[in-house]
C-alpha cells in the first residue's frame, strides 16, 4: 500500500516503471527483521490475550474481486470463528493508530474475508518500538469507506495516468528513493 504512504509512489512505480529502493533503507531492513522475530516468539502471547487458535505467518493474498494483493504478516483465526490481520510496525505507539496504518488493515481485512471467507471485525497492530505493544482496532463502516476513497484515487492514477499531489509529511521524502525526480 505504497499509496498511503504517499500517492506519488504509485505514480512513478506503476505509471513511470521506475522501481523504489525503499526496501534497502535500514529502517525496513530491521523492522522486516525483528518482525520475523517477533512472528516466531509471540504465538503464546497472542493466544491468551485474543484468542487466537491458529495463525499463518507471511501469508500472500490475491482479491479478485479489486484485483488487489498483498502479504498479510499474520492472519489469526480466533476462537469466536472470526479472522483478523495483524500487522507489525516498526515504530513507537503515539496515542492513537494512525490512520495509514488502519487503512492497511482494512487492506489485509478484505483479503482474509475473501480468501478464508470468514467475517473480519478486528485488526491488530504491533507496536515494536513501544515495547512490542498491542493495538486492536474495531473496523467500522467509515474505515471501509476511506479504504475504497483510497483505493479510487490509486485507480485514478493508474487507469488515467493522474499525477497526485505530494505527500504532507515531508519527513517521508527524506528517506524516500524518488526524492531527486519528486521536484520538490
Ligand atoms: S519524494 Fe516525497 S512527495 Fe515525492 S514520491 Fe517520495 S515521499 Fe512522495
Amino acid at each position: 500500500m505504497e499509496y498511503i504512504y504517499c500517492k506519488r509512489i504509485p505514480f512513478f512505480s506503476k505509471n513511470l516503471y521506475i522501481p523504489s529502493n525503499a526496501t534497502n533503507s535500514y529502517k525496513v531492513r530491521e523492522g522486516k527483521r525483528v518482525h520475523k522475530e517477533r512472528a516466531q516468539n509471540q504465538s503464546e502471547y497472542l493466544r491468551k490475550k485474543i484468542g487466537v487458535i491458529d495463525k499463518k505467518v507471511d501469508d500472500y493474498l490475491f482479491s479478485s474481486r479489486y484485483n488487489i494483493s498483498g502479504k498479510v504478516d499474520e492472519v489469526l483465526f480466533l476462537d469466536n470463528g472470526q479472522a483478523a490481520a495483524l500487522d507489525y510496525k516498526y515504530s513507537m505507539f503515539k496515542g492513537k493508530v494512525a490512520d495509514s496504518y488502519k487503512l492497511q488493515i482494512v487492506f489485509y481485512s478484505i483479503l482474509i474475508e475473501e480468501n478464508y471467507d470468514l467475517p473480519v471485525n478486528k485488526g491488530y497492530i504491533v507496536y515494536i518500538r513501544s515495547n512490542n505493544r498491542l493495538e486492536e482496532i474495531e473496523l467500522i463502516d467509515e474505515d471501509y469507506s476511506n479504504f475504497f476513497d483510497a483505493y479510487q484515487g490509486l485507480s485514478n492514477i493508474i487507469n488515467n495516468n493522474y499525477f497526485p499531489e505530494q505527500t504532507t509529511y515531508s519527513i517521508r521524502c527524506e528517506e524516500c528513493s524518488y526524492r531527486k525526480i519528486c521536484c520538490i
